[in-house]
C-alpha cells in the first residue's frame, strides 16, 4: 500500500481526502493550516532540540483558502495558500494520523482580512 489518497480537494472550509483503502476524511482547512510543517510555522529544531520560531504574519480568513495543491513524489501534497504561504510539505502520513486522531489546537484568533494591495 503507497498511502496515496485516491482524492484530495478542498471542499467548501474542508480537506476531503478519500484513502487508498476507500475510507474517507475531511480535515478542517483552519487546522491544516495551523498545523502548518514549514519550518517557519512549526519551527526549526537545532541540535539541542531547542524550536527557533520564525515570526510569522498573523492569519487572515485567506491563509484558511486553497489556492492550488501539488502532489510531491507521491508521499506528500504541498498546499498553496491564498495568502502566499506555500512553504509546508504534508506528509499523506500525517494527514492520515490527523483524521484519524485530530489534533487538539489552541482557539483560533483570526486577524480580519486587509485590503489586497
Ligand atoms: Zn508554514
Amino acid at each position: 500500500m503507497s498511502g496515496v489518497p485516491k482524492l484530495l480537494q478542498p471542499v467548501g472550509d474542508e480537506l476531503a481526502i478519500v484513502w487508498e483503502d476507500g475510507k474517507e476524511s475531511y480535515l478542517k482547512l483552519t487546522d491544516v493550516r495551523r498545523l502548518c510543517p514549514c519550518a517557519g510555522c512549526a519551527g526549526e529544531r537545532d541540535l539541542l532540540g531547542r524550536v527557533a520560531k520564525l515570526p510569522t504574519a498573523p492569519l487572515t480568513e485567506r491563509s484558511f483558502t486553497v489556492a492550488a495543491l501539488t502532489p510531491i513524489g507521491g508521499y506528500a501534497v504541498q498546499i498553496y495558500w491564498a495568502d502566499g504561504h506555500s512553504d509546508g510539505l504534508y506528509p499523506y502520513k500525517k494527514l492520515r494520523e490527523w483524521s484519524e486522531h485530530p489534533p487538539v489546537l489552541p482557539a483560533l484568533t483570526v486577524a480580519p482580512s486587509l485590503p489586497v494591495r
